[in-house]
């Protein structure tokens, strides 16, 4: 595997969440991982993260790989055409996101927590991450084991206190990122007993050979958490991308409230596929 994520061994992924229908910010990320991998002469996967049995519906995923497809994207592996990885959708690899729970489970890197969320918001004076979300207080750390009275539980990854993680970002250049300061001890099976994104993603890009993780800007403090779980597991971590964030007229994140930007509406509206790049920082949306 390459460390820098080019040459002919390069393996790129598209990974959508079927909780809506894409819109331009997803078709920017995406064709930025399929112009990476076709440039570097390598392999494009498609995989559905569809943990979220609350949020993700089956016809969003049909959507996503019809929209994209519209859209002139193409990949060789994924849950429409096969390949060695399958199951592309992450509602059927249940398993192998249990069998890492249960290493790090065992040597003594995950602890049960029963805090619900009112348990952290009330944590007084918590301080908190840059995305608003409080550093976990601790509260369940020494908690090695189930709690026997049946209650539900999460399980949560202890970062080390202090541990720096730092990378070269192939957009944005070198990152530095603290642990226990930038972001706490983070949950990786949730208390609706399913797993959670940050296992899931480190489980498949690993499990699926990916070489370079192309996304949004707004997942870098994912990425840092997601190199300490690789550090964790002792498995090669890919290497990274960070893509620009989509903004509305008004500098607001593209969201779901979006919906006349989505692929859906525009391909209805009559905007051809080859006109898509054009409308990022035309004013209907900026890159
Ligand atoms: N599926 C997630 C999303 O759509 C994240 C993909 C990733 O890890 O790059 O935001």
């Amino acid at each position: 595997m390459s460390s820098d994520g080019q040459g002919g061994g390069y393996r790129g992924r598209i990974a959508p969440t079927p909780t809506g229908f894409l819109h331009l910010g997803h078709f920017v990320t995406f064709r930025t991982a399929w112009q990476r991998a076709r440039s570097a002469g390598g392999t494009l996967i498609f995989r559905n993260e569809d943990i979220d049995p609350q949020r993700c519906r089956p016809e969003f995923a049909a959507a996503a790989l019809e929209d994209l497809r519209w859209a002139g994207l193409g990949w060789d592996e994924g849950p429409d055409v096969g390949g060695p990885h399958r199951p592309y959708d992450q509602s059927a690899r249940f398993a192998a996101y249990r069998v890492a729970c249960e290493t790090l489970v065992r040597e003594g890197r995950a602890f049960f927590c029963t805090c619900s969320r009112r348990d952290l918001a009330e944590a007084a004076g918590a301080p908190h991450d840059e995305s608003g979300e409080p550093l976990y207080p601790g509260t369940c750390r020494a908690r090695a084991a189930r709690p026997a009275d049946g209650a539900p539980v999460a399980l949560r990854f202890r970062v080390t206190d202090g541990e720096t993680v730092e990378f070269v970002d192939g957009r944005m250049g070198p990152r530095r990122f603290v642990a226990g300061r930038d972001f706490g001890d983070f949950v990786i099976w949730r208390r609706d007993d399913a797993p959670a994104y940050e296992l899931a993603v480190v489980v498949d890009d690993a499990a699926m050979g990916i070489t370079e993780v192309v996304r949004g800007e707004d997942l870098l403090l994912s990425t840092a958490r997601q190199l300490t779980l690789y550090r964790a597991l002792r498995w090669q971590p890919p290497a990274f991308f960070h893509c620009p964030l989509v903004r509305d007229a008004e500098g607001r994140r593209l969201a779901k409230r979006h919906a006349a930007l989505s692929l859906r509406e525009l391909r209805a509206r009559g905007v051809r596929p080859e006109e898509l790049p054009s409308l990022v920082g035309s004013g209907v949306a900026d890159g």
